[in-house]
C-alpha cells in the first residue's frame, strides 16, 4: 500500500536510476525519458559536473534565508541568468517552482502599477487554451476550463482571448496578416476591458502542455509587444518550458526579437536536479517597487543555496555542450521524423514545434480537422502503450479539455540520432 495520493489510485513503477536521457524502474526495465519528465530535464540524468555542484554547495551550506543572507549560489545564478536575458532585463527573484514564478511575476507587475500611481490596473489577461500553473493565482490565468471551472468561486477567473491556432482555423501561419489577426483580437479585447484596469498580458512563445508545442503564425509575437506597449500593458512571457534553451534559443521571444517586461522561468532552469523558478524583470519595473517600500512577496526556500547551485551548474554544462544549438539541430532531425511518422500513419493530422519542443496531434480527418471521438482517449491509451514499449512522451487534451489529443515528444536537448531512431521506431511501433 502506497500512503501518496498524488492523481489516482493507479500505481506506477517505482523509480531506480536515471542517466542521461535512459531511466530505469526498480524492475530493471528501461524506459528512454522522451519527455524529460515533463519538459524539465534538459540536460539529461545524472550529469556530474551538476551533482558535483551541489556536492559542493551541501558541504558549505544547505540553507540560509534569504532575509538573513545573500548567498554565492543564488549571486552567482542570478549574474549568469541576467547575462542570457535581452538587454535591461537584470533583476533576477528566485522561487522554487513555476507557478510560484507566475504568482511573483503577477504580483511584481501589480506593485509596479500601484508605485506608479496606476492602481487601477489589475487584470492579467491571457490566451485559452493555456497552462500557467496549480495555484490559485496561477489558475485564474490558465485557459483550461476542466482544471479552473471547479476553483472559480475561489479566485477570479482572468480574461482570455483566443490562443494563435491557424492550424485548426484553416489560416496560412506563415502570412504576417494571421498573426495580426489573432494578436489584435487582445486589442479588441484590451478596450473592452478598459485599457486603464488592464495590468498585463501573459502568454508563452511557444505554447507547452496545453496547446502542444503551438508555434506562433508570423507576425504575432511582435504586433502583441505594439499592442502591450500602445496601451500600457506589460508583457509577461511564461517561458517556464520554452526558457533555457529548449526552443532551439534560450528564451523562446529570441525567435521573435520580442523583449517581454517580465520573463518567468522554471524546469529547464534547474533542469530537474533542484526545484527552482525564478523572475527576470525589467529595471525600470522593479526600481519603482524598491522606492516603494520593496517587494512585498516571497516563499520561505527561495533562493536555496542548494537548488542556486544547480541551476547555475545547469547554465554552465548548457553553454560547455553548446545544448541551445543541439536544441536546434536534434530538433530538426526529429520534426522530420514526427512528418514521417505522419505520412506513414493517418491518425496524425499535425505536426508542430521548435527545437526540441514538438508535439503531433491525433486527428479523425485531417481536411476537416475532426477531432477523435472523446471517448477514445486516445492520448491516455497512446502514451500508456508507449511507456509500456520503454519510451515516455507527454500528453494533455488540447483543445480546452474538451476534445483532441496532442502528444509532445520533447526528449534532452543532450539526446544524439541513434536515441532519435529509437524513438522514431518506438512511436511507429505504438502508433500501428
Ligand atoms: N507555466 C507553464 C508554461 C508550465 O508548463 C507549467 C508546468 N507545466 C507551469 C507554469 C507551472 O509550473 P509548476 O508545475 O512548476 O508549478
Amino acid at each position: 500500500m502506497s500512503h501518496l495520493f498524488y492523481q489516482g489510485r493507479g500505481r506506477k513503477p517505482v523509480l531506480d536510476q536515471a542517466r542521461g536521457v535512459y531511466m530505469w524502474d526498480t524492475d530493471g526495465r528501461r524506459y528512454l525519458d522522451g519527455s524529460s519528465g515533463a519538459m524539465v530535464c534538459n540536460i539529461g540524468h545524472s550529469d556530474e559536473t551538476v551533482l558535483a555542484a551541489m556536492r559542493a554547495q551541501m558541504e558549505r551550506a544547505t540553507f540560509g534565508y534569504r532575509l538573513h543572507f545573500e548567498t554565492e549560489a543564488s549571486e552567482k545564478l542570478a549574474a549568469a541568468t541576467a547575462a542570457r536575458m535581452p538587454a535591461g532585463l537584470d533583476k533576477v527573484f528566485f522561487v522554487s517552482g513555476g507557478s510560484e514564478a507566475v504568482e511573483s511575476a503577477m504580483k511584481l507587475a501589480r506593485q509596479h502599477a500601484l508605485a506608479v500611481g496606476q492602481g487601477s490596473r489589475w487584470k492579467v489577461i491571457a490566451r485559452s487554451p493555456s497552462y500557467h500553473g496549480c495555484t490559485l493565482g496561477a489558475l485564474a490565468v490558465t485557459g483550461y476550463s476542466s482544471l479552473t471551472a471547479p476553483f472559480a468561486p475561489m479566485m477570479r477567473e482572468m480574461p482570455k482571448v483566443p490562443a494563435p491556432r491557424a492550424y485548426l482555423d484553416g489560416l496560412d501561419p506563415e502570412d504576417p496578416a494571421t498573426g495580426h489577426h489573432y494578436a489584435d483580437m487582445l486589442e479588441a479585447r484590451i478596450e473592452a476591458e478598459g485599457p486603464e484596469s488592464v495590468l498585463a498580458f501573459l502568454c508563452e512563445p511557444v505554447g507547452g502542455a496545453s496547446t502542444g508545442a503551438l508555434v506562433p503564425p508570423a507576425g504575432y509575437m511582435e504586433r502583441v509587444r505594439e499592442i502591450c506597449d500602445r496601451h500600457g500593458v506589460l508583457l509577461i512571457m511564461d517561458e517556464v518550458m520554452t526558457g533555457a534553451g529548449r526552443t532551439g534559443a534560450f528564451l523562446g521571444c529570441e525567435h521573435w526579437g520580442v523583449r517581454p517586461d517580465i520573463v518567468v522561468l522554471s524546469k529547464g532552469f534547474a533542469a530537474g536536479y533542484a526545484p527552482l523558478g525564478g523572475i527576470v524583470a525589467d529595471d525600470r519595473l522593479v526600481e519603482p517597487v524598491l522606492d516603494a517600500g520593496g517587494f512585498a512577496h516571497g516563499f520561505t526556500y527561495a533562493g536555496n543555496p542548494l537548488a542556486c547551485a544547480a541551476g547555475h551548474a545547469v547554465l554552465q554544462v548548457i553553454e560547455a555542450e553548446g545544448l541551445i544549438g543541439r536544441a536546434a539541430e536534434m530538433g530538426a532531425s526529429l520534426k522530420a521524423r514526427l512528418e514521417r511518422l505522419m505520412a506513414r500513419h493517418e491518425i496524425i493530422g499535425d505536426v508542430r514545434g521548435k527545437g526540441l519542443l514538438l508535439a503531433f496531434e491525433f486527428m479523425a480527418d485531417r481536411e476537416t480537422r475532426a477531432p477523435l471521438p472523446r471517448e477514445w482517449r486516445a492520448f491516455e491509451r497512446f502514451v500508456q502503450i508507449a511507456y509500456d514499449m520503454g519510451l515516455i512522451v507527454y500528453s494533455r487534451r488540447t483543445r480546452d479539455g474538451i476534445e483532441g489529443d496532442h502528444i509532445l515528444v520533447c526528449p534532452p536537448l543532450i539526446v544524439i540520432e541513434p536515441q532519435l531512431d529509437e524513438i522514431e521506431e518506438t512511436l511507429d511501433r505504438a502508433l500501428t
